[in-house]
């Protein structure tokens, strides 16, 4: 396993909490709470893998806790395992009704709760791995559309609260269909892989996307840049791309393979992600082709 997991421990008795801290600090990282206010506060902060959580605390029960973590998008993937003294098969069904993960009864065996602890965390981390793979696109190993589309769900909402410009741009290879026809699919792969490695040296903050779209077109997301720097970006990659020099002997523009781009910056104004966010970026794409390829056109700048 390689990342450390993190396992939200709840229960109202400190000992409880920190027998448990005690059983489970061996496979991962632990953190406590002791009441259902504090877990909630916790869940959604710091996102851990898996919370055991006990069900009867004062103030808030378990019950309660989970059906609030349940309604949370931020909170209510994380597993949960219910602690509890309670062992009637009528409590178990009622704590896995709620959307527990498993039951576990007190006085607990400890190496039973340590199995049962690491197999939930093992079952995490092969679902993390799988949805890593359904976001990644195959060829070029960065992010695929749908990672695409979800960042930008996520950055437009961002971007909505804090009043920040989101830039979005669009890149595609110029006459990359007289290429593959030229030389062949294998080595017209070769070249999206070795754009895709251009592309990612300028991830260079969190926030910032880098995806394969689609075909030979690439989406770069860049959160809180301004329309002047996005350009500027735009032009270092079109610059890194001619620099590579890699030979295209099927295009009019130059003697190796060049890129278009074109962009847009918003200050998005609410939730609902604006269609003309992407049909400006695609509008000055087609304008940076139409005005000869090789050249970067960001919306509003530099035409
Ligand atoms: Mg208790």
């Amino acid at each position: 396993m390689n990342a450390v997991q993190t396992v939200l421990v709840v229960d109202d008795e400190k000992q409880n909490r920190m027998l448990l801290a005690e059983l489970i600090k061996d496979d991962c990282r632990v953190i406590l709470a002791k009441n259902g206010q504090q877990a909630i506060e916790r869940a959604r902060e710091q996102h851990p893998d898996l919370i055991l959580l006990d069900v009867m605390m004062p103030e808030m029960t378990g019950y309660v806790v989970i059906q609030a973590l349940k309604q949370d998008d931020e909170t209510r993937r994380i597993p949960v395992i219910f602690i509890s003294a309670l062992d009637s098969p009528a409590d178990e069904e009622r704590g896995l009704d709620l959307g527990a993960v498993d039951y576990i009864t007190k006085p607990f065996h400890p190496s039973i709760v340590r199995k049962r602890v690491r197999n939930h965390l093992q079952s995490v981390h092969q679902r993390n791995l799988l949805e890593n793979l359904a976001m990644i696109d195959s060829l070029t190993e960065i992010a695929n559309r749908r990672r695409y589309d979800e960042a930008l769900e996520t950055e437009w909402r961002r971007a909505t609260r804090t009043g920040v410009p989101l830039s979005l741009m669009i890149v595609d290879v110029d006459h990359f269909k007289a290429y593959n026809d030229r030389l062949g699919h294998a080595q017209g792969d070769d070249i999206l892989r070795r754009i895709a490695r251009t592309l990612r040296v300028f991830v260079r903050r969190p926030g910032d996307l880098v995806a394969r779209y689609g075909g030979e077109e690439f989406v770069m997301l860049l959160p809180n840049v301004e329309a002047d720097a996005a350009l500027d970006i735009a032009n270092e990659i079109r610059i890194a791309v001619e620099t590579l020099q890699l030979p295209h002997p099927a295009s009019p523009v130059a003697p190796w393979v060049t890129i278009s781009l074109g962009g847009t910056t918003m200050v998005p104004q609410e939730g609902t992600i604006d269609p003309d966010f992407f049909k400006q970026a695609d509008n000055t794409l087609y304008a940076a082709k139409e005005a000869g390829r090789n050249r970067a056109i960001w919306h509003g700048e530099g035409r």
